[in-house]
C-alpha cells in the first residue's frame, strides 16, 4: 500500500501554520485514541498514521525535509539535526493525560527550559552551541546504582526481586487480585544496603553538563528548541526529561528584523540625493555598494533580494531594505548658500535669508 501523503493524513494544506496542524492533529487522535475505540483495528492504523504525520510535520526540521524529500528518507533520516525533536508520548501526555502516572512507577526525569541568546548574525546562518545545563544526572561515584563503590544492591526483599507485588482486594463482586509496582524498590527488585556518600544511595547528583545543540539558520525569538533526552535524568530505569531552548535573538544595532526580512537605513545629502550617487551599505555578507538614483525621495526603499534572514524551513531567504534617508543641512557656508540662492533664481522659487531658511529647503526638496 501506497503511504498517504502527511498533510492528506491530518487534513491541512502544504502551507498550514504550526497552530493548525496541531489543532487537526488534536481533533483526530481524540477521534481515533484506543482508548476511544477498543479492539477496532482500522482505528488503531488510523491513530498510529496520524501520530507519525504528525511527528514529522510539528517539528519545522523535520517538515523542511519532508517537504524537500517526501517519505523518501533524506541522507541521514529525517530531522537529523534534531534527534527525537518533537516526541509524540509527552505532547500525548500534556494533551489528553491518557499515559497515566502509575504509582510508583520509576519516575521519567523533568524536562529543562533554559533561554538561550543569540546575534542576529547567528540567527541567520545558524550555529552548533554548546550550552552548559545545571542538572540532575547520574552519579559518577557509583555510576548510578547508588551503592558504595564496591557494595552492591540486595533483593529487595518485600517483592523478592521481580519488581512486582501482589494486592488482594475484597469487594463486592468478590476478591480481585491486582499486580502493582513494588513501591518499596519502585519496581526496580532492589535496594541499597550500603549507600554511596556522594549521593546518598539516590544515585543521582546535580552537575553541570555540557551540550551540544545545533541552532539552525531561520529561528527568531520565542522559538523553542527540544533537544530529547538532555533533561533532568529520571529514576533508574526510566528515561530523562527534555531540555527545552527558548530562543531569544538579540537587537542588532544596524538592522531591524521583521521575519524573514531586515531593514535598516542609509543618508544621503539633498545634492546627492537630487543628482545620483553609490552608497555603501552594511549587509549580513558584508559592505556592499547600492545604487541611489536621482532624484530620490527621502524614506524610498531599496531591496537587496535574497539578502535578508533564511528560511527556517529552508524556503529560500528574505530580503534587505534600505531605506533612504535624505539629510538637509542645517548650516551652510556663504559659497554653498550662494550656489543655492543662485538655483533658487532659476528655479523662480521664494527664499528667505535668515530662520526660515531650513524650512523652506526641506519644502523645495520635497522632505516633510
Ligand atoms: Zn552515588
Ligand atoms: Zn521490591
Amino acid at each position: 500500500m501506497d503511504k498517504r501523503d502527511y498533510y492528506e493524513v491530518l487534513g491541512v494544506s502544504r502551507d498550514a501554520p504550526p497552530n493548525e496542524v496541531k489543532r487537526a492533529y488534536r481533533q483526530l487522535a481524540r477521534k481515533y485514541h484506543p482508548d476511544v475505540n477498543p479492539g477496532d483495528m482500522t482505528a488503531a492504523e488510523r491513530f498510529k498514521e496520524i501520530n507519525e504525520a504528525y511527528e514529522v510535520l510539528s517539528d519545522e526540521q523535520k517538515r523542511a525535509d519532508y517537504d524537500r524529500w517526501g517519505h523518501q528518507k533524506p541522507p541521514g533520516g529525517f530531522g537529523s539535526g534534531f534527534p527525537g525533536f518533537g516526541g509524540i508520548d509527552e505532547i500525548f501526555e500534556s494533551f489528553f493525560g491518557f499515559r497515566s502516572q502509575r504509582r510508583n512507577e520509576p519516575r521519567r526525569g523533568q524536562d529543562i527550559l533554559m533561554e538561550y541568546e543569540i546575534t542576529l548574525e547567528q540567527a541567520a546562518t545558524g550555529i552548533a552551541a554548546t550550552v552548559t545545563v545545571d542538572r540532575i544526572g547520574e552519579c559518577g561515584t557509583c555510576g548510578g546504582t547508588g551503592a558504595r563503590p564496591g557494595s552492591k544492591r540486595k533483593t529487595c526483599p518485600r517483592c523478592g526481586g521481580t519488581g512486582q507485588v501482589q494486592v488482594m482486594q475484597d469487594t463486592l463482586l468478590g476478591r480481585i487480585v491486582t499486580v502493582r509496582t513494588c513501591d518499596q524498590c519502585r519496581g526496580r527488585g532492589t535496594l541499597v544496603d550500603d549507600p554511596c556518600p556522594d549521593c546518598k544511595g539516590v544515585g543521582r547528583v546535580r552537575a553541570q553538563a555540557k551540550v551540544d545543540v545545533k541552532i539552525p539558520a531561520g529561528v527568531d525569538t520565542g522559538l523553542r528548541l527540544r533537544v530529547a533526552g538532555q533533561g533532568h535524568a529520571g529514576d533508574p530505569g526510566a528515561p530523562s526529561g527534555d531540555l527545552f531552548l527558548q530562543i531569544l535573538v538579540k537587537e542588532h544595532s544596524v538592522f531591524k528584523r521583521e521575519d524573514r526580512d531586515i531593514f535598516t537605513s542609509a543618508s544621503v545629502s539633498y545634492v546627492q540625493a537630487a543628482l545620483g550617487t553609490t552608497v555603501q551599505v552594511p549587509t549580513l555578507d558584508g559592505k556592499q555598494d547600492i545604487e541611489v538614483s536621482p532624484g530620490t525621495q527621502s524614506g524610498h526603499e531599496i531591496r537587496l533580494k535574497g539578502k535578508g534572514i533564511p528560511d527556517l524551513r529552508g524556503y529560500g531567504r528574505g530580503d534587505e531594505v534600505v531605506i533612504i534617508n535624505v539629510n538637509i543641512p542645517s548650516r551652510l557656508s556663504d559659497k554653498e548658500r550662494d550656489l543655492l540662492k543662485e538655483i533658487a533664481t532659476v528655479r523662480g522659487e521664494r527664499i528667505s535669508d535668515g530662520p526660515g531658511f531650513v524650512g523652506r529647503m526641506k519644502k523645495a526638496f520635497g522632505v516633510k
